[in-house]
């Protein structure tokens, strides 16, 4: 990640917002069914807004659990001092088994060939491993298929017996929760129900069972079980527009990505812009430099489409998007002859002061907002301020001044 950076002249930052994401915790615990805690997901770098300090702030509002992708991720939590429980779910052969053992993860599994990794693991290290079992209940991805989900439980029951792992959950994840009333959601909870009452028969006592996402938590309490796995909504976005917006859910966007103008010039009717020329001056008029582009995680695809709060009003991208930068054209009225190099361009924000939101850059570039927060890259700062009063606490990836 980003090091050191200065605040003032800063090319491009993101701002992170961690009032608003302990909010979001808050606003989501107070949805969730009874008995059910909470787990952050903070995989790809809380989705692009920072682990560790989001997982502080996650943990400080409330948040019961974390969760990452890869077993990299979640070791990294601990070696900053993260004691929470933290679940990791996509493992590869070869990864760090033993590492995570000795660092108290819980751990998927979701086929045979983990399950001999981590027991050899736990052999190794003298120590019970903590183990997840996934099923596929429906999704089609990760999870052990139904139909081999009696040998895998056996095999996990006779490691338990044998004290080289503890099954500490039961888990699965949903395909289409974000489309209201899809009927395979109701499938997989029939499936899960199933599974769960399959493996407890077997003698497996689960601390946990979960397989709520973000849209699940927010739209069907029945499938919250004993934990809710949020990522998206911690962030303040919707998980889909078909579901409600960010603030009917009483969600606040998180990051607010801003550049500041580059350059300003006047330029001739007809003049071509960026590569291909896909965009020509209508009329004489004033173009803005905006030094972010798609190496920054600025989508290529939204090249024509993509909103700007520039000057006191949302411009369109003129043209290609660039790898480090792009235009719009400011026009000739009032409020553009006031943008000046230095300015602030706003591409999207929590949308209360007139500016885009991560939701309308995924509508231009034909994508959903989970992509846009997660893409953008480590050469943009993220500066982490509090809502709740206002104050910046600290720059950069490296998590200083995330809160305590
Ligand atoms: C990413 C992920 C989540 C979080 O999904 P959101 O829709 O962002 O809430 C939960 N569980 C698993 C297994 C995931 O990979």
């Amino acid at each position: 990640m980003t090091g050191t950076v200065h605040t003032s002249a800063l090319r491009g930052r993101a701002e992170i917002d961690l009032g608003a994401l302990r909010g979001n915790v808050r606003a989501l615990r107070a949805r969730l069914a009874p008995g059910a805690g909470l787990m952050a997901v903070v995989k790809s770098d809380a989705y692009g807004h920072g682990a560790l300090p989001c997982a502080r702030a996650a943990l400080d509002a409330g948040a019961l659990w974390l969760g990452t992708a890869t077993p990299h991720e979640a070791l990294a939590l601990r070696d900053a001092g993260i004691r929470a429980p933290i679940l990791c779910w996509l493992w590869t052969p070869g990864d760090p088994w033993r590492e995570g053992i000795e660092a108290g993860l819980d751990m998927s599994v979701s086929a045979m060939w983990a399950l001999r990794e981590v027991t050899r693991a736990a052999r190794e290290a003298g120590r019970t491993a903590r183990i997840q079992l996934k099923a596929d209940t429906g999704l089609g991805r990760n999870g052990c298929q139904p139909a081999d989900w009696p040998e895998l439980v056996a095999a996990a029951r006779a490691a338990e017996v044998a004290g080289t792992v503890r099954v500490t959950g039961l888990w699965s994840h949903f395909a289409c929760a974000d489309e209201p009333g899809h009927p395979s959601t109701a499938a997989q909870l029939d499936v899960f129900h199933e599974l769960v009452a399959y493996a407890e028969k077997a003698g497996i006592e689960p601390e946990v069972r979960h397989i709520a996402n973000s849209p699940a938590a927010l739209t069907l309490p029945e499938s919250h079980f004993d934990l809710v796995r949020t990522g998206i909504a911690l962030y303040g976005i919707s998980p889909s527009s078909e579901l409600g917006s960010s603030a009917e859910f009483g969600l606040r966007p998180v990051m607010t990505l801003t550049a500041s103008v580059a350059l300003v010039k006047r330029v001739p009717e007809g003049h071509g812009v960026s590569y291909g020329h896909r965009y020509r001056t209508p009329a004489e008029t004033t173009l803005g430099l905006i030094p972010l582009g798609y190496a920054d995680g600025v989508p290529r695809h939204a090249s024509g489409k993509g909103p700007v709060l520039v000057g006191g009003e949302v411009r369109r991208v003129a043209g290609r998007i660039a790898m480090d930068q792009f235009v719009v054209d400011l026009g000739t009225g009032p409020d553009a002859d006031a943008v000046r190099e230095g300015a602030p361009a706003v591409l999207f924000g929590p949308g209360d002061r007139g500016e885009p939101t991560a939701a309308d850059w995924a509508e231009a570039a034909d994508t959903i907002a989970y992509e846009i927060v997660t893409r953008i890259g480590p050469r943009v700062p993220r500066v982490y301020v509090d809502g709740a009063d206002g104050q910046e606490e600290g720059v950069g990836g490296d998590g200083r001044g995330a809160g305590r």
